[in-house]
C-alpha cells in the first residue's frame, strides 16, 4: 500500500472519530440545556395524566415486546396510561392484557387497515374502547364505523399524511378525531438534513435524536381545521411504535426501543375525575376525557409541558379545551403555560386554521374573542441548534374551544383535496349542507356537558 494513502486513510479517520467525538459533545450539551423533569398529575383542582395512543406489541404481526415490558417502561418513565392498537385484531382484550399495571394503565385497541378497491392504497382508522372487532380490511368504512358507533367506542384517523397510506375519502360524523402528529408520518415525510441528524444524534441520546425530526405536519393540521370549524375534531398523539425491525434471516432488531420513544411527545388529558387504580374506572375517565377532547399534545422530550390549560369563561360558565360554547359571542379566554426553563415561548391563537394573534414570552396570557369557530393554541419555543443558535419549533398543540360550532357535519373532502398551500375553500362551500340545526357530538359524547361546566 503506498503510503500516501496509509497516510491519507489515517488523517480520515481522526478526521471521523474527532467529529464522532464533537457530535456527541454536542448532543449532550443540547440534552443538558432541556432537562427531563419528572411529571405530576396533581394540579390544582384537576388532574393532568400524560399517555400515548397507537403503539404496538407481539399481537401485531410486524411488531414485538409485551404488555408488561411496556408497562415497565411506561412505569419507569412515570407515564400514566398507555393505549396499544394491535393491527386488525383486538385479540390483547379478549386475552386480558388491559389493566393497571404498577401506576400505568394499559388499554388495548384496533388499528384497522381499509383496502378498498375506490381508493388508492391502504389508509388506516384507530378504534378504541372495543369489546368486539371482527372484520375484513376489504370490509366498507360504513359498515366498521357503525359496529363501532353500535358498541359505544371511538374512532379516529391514522396516518393522515403519510405519504405511502394517507387519509382518502370523506371524513365520516361517527370519526371523532385524527392523529395529528404521527411519529411515522413525521419520518416520511421529515427532510433528508433533519433525519440524517436525527439518526447521527440517536446514539448519543434518542431523546434529542427524536426532537430533530419534529416538524408542523401542515396538511393534517389543514384537515383538522377544516373539520373542527364545523363540529368538535379531536387531534391526538400516535407514537405508533412497533419495537421491531425485520431483518434477512428471521432477525428482529427492536427499533426503536419503547424505552426511547416514550419520552419525546405525549396527549395530556385534563380531567376533574381521578384515578382510582381499577380497570375498568380510569378506563372511563381517560375515554370520556378523549370523546371530549379535553386534552392538548405536547413535545415534553423539550419541555415537561404539564400544567398547560386553555380555558374559556363566558358568565358563570366554563369550557376547556374540547368544550364550547352554542351560540357565538364575547368570550374571555386564557392561556396557561408550564414553569418552564424554555427560552422565547409564544403563545399563538389560531381560529379556524388561521392565527390571529400571540403573545411572546409569558406564562399567562388572555384574549377575548366572539367570532364563531374553532378556537386553538400553538406554543412555540427554541429549541438549541447543532452549531448553536436555536431552531423555533411547536411545543404544545391545544385541542380547540369551539363557539358556535353547532352545524352538523356535511361529508368533508378528504386529505387528498387538500394541496400544499391551498385554502380551506373547498370544504368551505359545503358549508350548511343538510343543516337540521342540532348539534353534532362526536361519539357519544355528551353536548350539553361543554356548556355546563363549572369551574
Ligand atoms: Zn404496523
Ligand atoms: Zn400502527
Amino acid at each position: 500500500m503506498p503510503a500516501t494513502f496509509k497516510k491519507k486513510a489515517a488523517i480520515a479517520a481522526i478526521a471521523l472519530i474527532a467529529l464522532g467525538a464533537a457530535t456527541g459533545l454536542r448532543v449532550k450539551a443540547i440534552a443538558r440545556a432541556l432537562p427531563v423533569t419528572a411529571h405530576v398529575a396533581k394540579q390544582d383542582g384537576y388532574n393532568d395524566y400524560q399517555g400515548v395512543i397507537h403503539w404496538h406489541t407481539h399481537y401485531s404481526a410486524d411488531a414485538a415486546g409485551t404488555y408488561k415490558d411496556v408497562a415497565a417502561v411506561a412505569n419507569a418513565q412515570h407515564v400514566d396510561f398507555m393505549i396499544a392498537t394491535e393491527h386488525n385484531n383486538l385479540q390483547a382484550v379478549k386475552d386480558g392484557k388491559e389493566g393497571v399495571y404498577g401506576k400505568v394503565l394499559i388499554m388495548s385497541g384496533v388499528e384497522i387497515t381499509r383496502k378498498h378497491p375506490e381508493l388508492h392504497h391502504n389508509s388506516y382508522l384507530l378504534g378504541l374502547d372495543l369489546k368486539d372487532y371482527d372484520h375484513k380490511r376489504t370490509d366498507s368504512t360504513d359498515s366498521i364505523l357503525a359496529d363501532i358507533r353500535k358498541q359505544g367506542g371511538l374512532t379516529f384517523i391514522a396516518h393522515p399524511q403519510n405519504p405511502r397510506w394517507q387519509w382518502e375519502g370523506p371524513v365520516d360524523a361517527r370519526i371523532a378525531g385524527l392523529e395529528i402528529i404521527d411519529k411515522s408520518d413525521e419520518w416520511f415525510t421529515s427532510p433528508i438534513p433533519d433525519i440524517l441528524r436525527g439518526l447521527a444524534f440517536y446514539g448519543f441520546d434518542p431523546r434529542i435524536g427524536f426532537l430533530q425530526m419534529f416538524h408542523r405536519l401542515d396538511k393534517t393540521l389543514a384537515l383538522w381545521d377544516s373539520v373542527s370549524e364545523k363540529r368538535p375534531f379531536v387531534g391526538i398523539y400516535a407514537p405508533d411504535f412497533h419495537q421491531a425491525v425485520h431483518l434477512p434471516f428471521r432477525t428482529v432488531w427492536m427499533f426503536p426501543k419503547a424505552a426511547d420513544i416514550l419520552p419525546v411527545a405525549h396527549d395530556h388529558i385534563v380531567t376533574r375525575a381521578a384515578f382510582n387504580g381499577t380497570l375498568e374506572h380510569d378506563k372511563k375517565v381517560v375515554y370520556d376525557a378523549l370523546r371530549a377532547g379535553n386534552l392538548y399534545v405536547a413535545i415534553d422530550g423539550l419541555a415537561d409541558a404539564t400544567g398547560f390549560m386553555f380555558k374559556a369563561k363566558r358568565g358563570d360558565k366554563n369550557a376547556w379545551m374540547g368544550d364550547g360554547f352554542e351560540t357565538a359571542g364575547k368570550t374571555d379566554f386564557t392561556v396557561t403555560l408550564p414553569k418552564t426553563t424554555l427560552q422565547n415561548t409564544e403563545i399563538a391563537v389560531y381560529r379556524n386554521g388561521k392565527e390571529i394573534r400571540n403573545g411572546k414570552n409569558t406564562g399567562s396570557y388572555s384574549f377575548e374573542a366572539a367570532k364563531p369557530g374553532a378556537y386553538r393554541i400553538e406554543v412555540r419555543a427554541d429549541m438549541p441548534a447543532f452549531f448553536g443558535g436555536a431552531r423555533r419549533m411547536t411545543w404544545i398543540y391545544s385541542n380547540p374551544i369551539y363557539i358556535g360550532v353547532s352545524q352538523p357535519l356535511p361529508q368533508l373532502p378528504g386529505l387528498a383535496q387538500y394541496a400544499e398551500g391551498e385554502d380551506d375553500g373547498a370544504a368551505a362551500h359545503q358549508h350548511g349542507a343538510a343543516a337540521d340545526g342540532g348539534k353534532i357530538c362526536p361519539a357519544g359524547q355528551d353536548c350539553a356537558k361543554a356548556d355546563q361546566r363549572k369551574d
